[in-house]
C-alpha cells in the first residue's frame, strides 16, 4: 500500500477527504437516539437482502403486525411467514432462514434475544452472526452499526461499487473482500456518516448505470476508466433532477 507523506496509507487519506467531501454536500448523518434491538435489525436485514428499501419495509412492517413477537414467527407455519413476507421478493429462502436463525437462537440461548452480544468485542459478534443461516459480513455490520452502535461499515453491493470505482479499495471483487479492505482505512467514528452518505451518493450520482460524472463532486478523486465517457453523457445540473438538499431527507 502506498504512504503519503503523513504516513497514512494513499488510500486511508483518500478516504478522509471523501469522508469530508460527501459531508459536505450530502450533510453529516446522525445515528437515532434510540437504536432497535439487534434481533429487530437482524431480521430486517435479511429481508432486505436483494430487494428495495420500500418493499423491504413493507415485508418487515407485515411480518410484525401479523407476528408481534418473535417466537411466534418461530412457531409460525413457514408458509404463512412466507406470505407475510412476499413483497420482500424470494420469500421461500428468507422465511426459512428467518425460522432457523430463530431457533438456532432458542436452541442455544434459551430466549430470542441478542442483547448479550453487547458485550463482546467487534471480530466475536461478527463470526456469531455469520454462523446463523442466510447472515454474511454486511448483515452482521448491519446489526454492529445500527444496533449495537459501533463503529463498523457494512458493504452492500452499492458502496462496494462506489468504493472501488473511487479507488480506495483495489482488486476487490465482492462485497466481503472490500468489507475486509475498507477496515483497515476508515477514519475512526466515521462508519455511520460514510456508509449512509454513500448510500445517498450511490443512489443519486454514482449509479450502477449511467453515473452522473459529469456533476459529481468527487470526479477529481475517482479511477473508474469509464468517468471521461460518462461525463460527457451527464445531463446538465438543472436537468437532471439531483437536488443535494433533497438528499437530506432520504
Ligand atoms: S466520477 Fe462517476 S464513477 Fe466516479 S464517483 Fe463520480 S459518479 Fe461515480
Amino acid at each position: 500500500m502506498n504512504r503519503t507523506v503523513t504516513g497514512l496509507p494513499k488510500e486511508a487519506a483518500k478516504t478522509r477527504r471523501i469522508v469530508r467531501e460527501l459531508e459536505h454536500v450530502l450533510g453529516m448523518p446522525v445515528p437515532p437516539q434510540k437504536k432497535s434491538p439487534p434481533l429487530d435489525i437482524l431480521i430486517a436485514t435479511i429481508l432486505s437482502q436483494n430487494t428495495n428499501d420500500i418493499n423491504s419495509h413493507r415485508a418487515y412492517s407485515n411480518l410484525r403486525k401479523q407476528y408481534p413477537t418473535w417466537e411466534s414467527v418461530r412457531l409460525a407455519r413457514k408458509s404463512s411467514i412466507v406470505s407475510a413476507i412476499r413483497t420482500g421478493g424470494m420469500a421461500n429462502q428468507k422465511a426459512a432462514n428467518i425460522q432457523d436463525v430463530l431457533e438456532t437462537l432458542a436452541e442455544k440461548f434459551g430466549s430470542l434475544n441478542l442483547r448479550l452480544l453487547s458485550k463482546q468485542s467487534d471480530e466475536e459478534i461478527i463470526d456469531f452472526l455469520i454462523s446463523l443461516k442466510g447472515v454474511g459480513k454486511k448483515t452482521a455490520a448491519c446489526v454492529l452499526l445500527f444496533s449495537l452502535g459501533r463503529d463498523i461499515f457494512p458493504v452492500d453491493t452499492h458502496v462496494h461499487r462506489i468504493c472501488n470505482r473511487l479507488g480506495l479499495v483495489h482488486n476487490c471483487n465482492t462485497p466481503e473482500k472490500t468489507f475486509d479492505a475498507m477496515k483497515a482505512i476508515l477514519p475512526r467514528g466515521k462508519a455511520y456518516s460514510l456508509h449512509i452518505n454513500l448510500i445517498r451518493f450511490g443512489r443519486k450520482i454514482c449509479r450502477s448505470a449511467n453515473p452522473l460524472c459529469g456533476i459529481c463532486p468527487l470526479y477529481k478523486e475517482c479511477e473508474y476508466p469509464g468517468r471521461t465517457q460518462y461525463r460527457k453523457t451527464t445531463p446538465a445540473a438543472e436537468d437532471s433532477k439531483v437536488d443535494f438538499m433533497l438528499l437530506e431527507q432520504v
